[in-house]
């Protein structure tokens, strides 16, 4: 591979990895991005300034070194590179693929701020860990001596695996308990292939199992198996169960037949294009096929529940969102993918009423246009609705993606001890990361609210490190305790 100087922006154009072609893509659930070329990744790494403070690095959640490893594949240096990415990072190559680095590392590169396009960061680290793989420099993270003490983890996404390849890798018993037959969380039952092949998981999963981690799939804690049990069967828990209680709509309508919430659709697509038989699929119900499809929303979810009703081959498919496009919290990316790929988006609107036939199904959203007012305590301009603006948008499926709430855990697991914030996620000490009840610590986004897969895996290290910590000064206080 070609060996290159640093500091090639001022020569080399920006280029990302070549998109398919809107018209492909609509027809198929793969990746939208091919793979770079090593010359090409060797090319855009070095477009790399170097700069004496890195605010790609500052701005990722896991601090990746991320100018050390764009200065190794300049230099055709692949192995190192990905020695360093994987030192900070538990699964590049995911983050390399569906992390907003719009918004995180790619976004506060000096080379964006000062107008001569970002570096293609994301891009490059889903190439160095691609080619990893490909190689056979990814192996399981196996401990030199086991340590003797045993940690369980609730959930199965990105926090909790994190937090069990690093504590597998200090020599601990780890057992991932989770209610879904497959591990993985929203990588495997939210996020669509289109962004996220199912394969790139699943390679992640099985290469904990060879470093000896043990999953407890289809196990529901707090219904398969009581909360009190695991803690009496672990020296530590991780509670990284995720957010998954959806917001609803309350307008009048909201309750007709053919609306439905954004991740029963989106796990349904998921499951069928791994091959399950999903009955509601099967039947339509979930299937957008020939169905005048609109969705309520502007974040992640909304986005990816468009662009799988426009691949299942839907009629027409609208996005409603009550704020404008700069004001969205979904990434620029993703909003520009799903309009190539033929979604139409209506912004600065909100729906009034769903409508319906006499058998009670949905056939079309009343909406009311909106304009946005004076700022909110969060510095946010609230949207206010402008009067006499109403129309109306034909639909035969409507899909609710309005965001998700913790569920109410201490109930759920029956421990009224374990203390949760006003808005429900569980409230954990700022440096120990334990919860209120000893020994139990959280992780993820049932302890920051629905976030990004970057910041789950950052809190499943962080929880991973204190976890070693807590055990580890118990056991010598235990040891050094006076027997009774
Ligand atoms: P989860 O991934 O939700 O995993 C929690 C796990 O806990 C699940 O497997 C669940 O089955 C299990 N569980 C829950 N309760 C129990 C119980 N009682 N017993 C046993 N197991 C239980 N982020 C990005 O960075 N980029 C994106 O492009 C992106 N797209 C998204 C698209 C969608 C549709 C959604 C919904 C989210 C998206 N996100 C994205 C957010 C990201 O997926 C989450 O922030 C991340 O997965 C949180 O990780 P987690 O491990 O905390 O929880």
């Amino acid at each position: 591979m070609a060996r290159n100087k640093m500091l090639r922006f001022t020569t080399l154009e920006q280029e990302y990895p070549t998109k398919r072609p809107a018209e492909m893509r609509r027809e198929d659930f793969d990746e939208i991005y091919t793979a770079f070329e090593p010359a090409k990744a060797s090319d855009q790494a070095s477009r790399c300034e170097q700069c004496g403070i890195p605010f790609c690095q500052i701005h990722c959640p896991l601090g990746n070194n991320i100018p050390d490893w764009l200065m190794l594949t300049a230099n055709g240096r692949l192995e190192e590179a990905y020695a360093v990415s994987s030192a900070t990072n538990n699964m590049p190559e995911i983050c390399g693929r569906i992390c907003p680095q719009d918004r995180l590392c790619e976004g506060s590169c000096v080379l964006e701020q000062s107008r001569h396009r970002a570096v293609t960061i994301g891009s490059v680290e889903k190439y160095i860990t691609d080619t990893a793989w490909a190689e056979g420099w990814v192996q399981p993270k196996t401990p030199a001596a086991e340590n003797g003490f045993s940690v369980g983890i609730i959930g199965g996404g990105p926090a909790g695996m994190a937090a069990a390849e690093q504590l597998r890798a200090k020599g601990y018993a780890v057992h991932v308990y989770d209610r879904h037959d497959r591990i993985g969380g929203l990588l495997i039952y939210g996020i669509p292939g289109f962004k996220l092949e199912k394969y790139v998981v699943e390679r992640r999963v099985k290469l904990l199992q060879d470093a000896g981690v043990v999953f407890h799939p289809n196990t529901d804690v707090g219904k398969t198996i009581s909360f009190a049990d695991l803690r009496a069967k672990h020296d530590a828990i991780l509670v990284a169960t995720g957010v998954y209680k959806a917001r609803m709509l309350s307008c009048p309508g909201a309750g007709l037949t053919g609306v439905h919430k954004a991740l029963t659709y989106l796990t349904a697509s998921n499951r069928v294009g791994m091959g399950d038989t999903v009955a509601d699929y099967e039947s339509g119900i979930l299937d957008a096929k020939d169905k005048h499809v609109v969705v309520i929303g502007g974040g992640d979810t909304a986005m990816d529940c468009v662009r799988t009703a426009i691949r299942q081959g839907a009629k027409s498919v609208k996005c409603v969102y009550r704020r404008d496009r700069e004001n969205m919290p979904g990434s620029q990316r993703e909003v520009a993918n799903a309009v190539e790929e033929g979604v139409e988006f209506v912004w600065m609107a909100a729906p009034e009423a769903l409508l319906g036939d006499a058998d009670n199904k949905v056939t079309a959203v009343r909406a009311i246009k909106m304009h946005l007012g004076v700022a909110d305590s969060s510095g946010r301009q609230s949207p206010q609705p402008i009067e006499g603006s109403q129309f109306t948008m034909e639909a035969d499926l409507v899909i609710e993606a309005l965001g998700f709430e913790p569920e109410d855990l201490p109930v759920y697991f029956a421990e009224p001890d374990l203390a949760v914030t006003r808005w429900g996620t569980v409230k954990t000490d700022h440096k120990t990361l334990m919860t209120s009840i000893p020994g139990v610590f959280a992780a993820g986004d049932i302890m920051r609210g629905a976030s990004l897969v970057v910041w789950a895996v950052k809190d499943g290290r962080d929880a991973a490190e204190r976890i070693d910590q807590y055990v580890t000064a118990k056991a010598a206080a235990d040891k050094s305790a006076p027997a009774m």
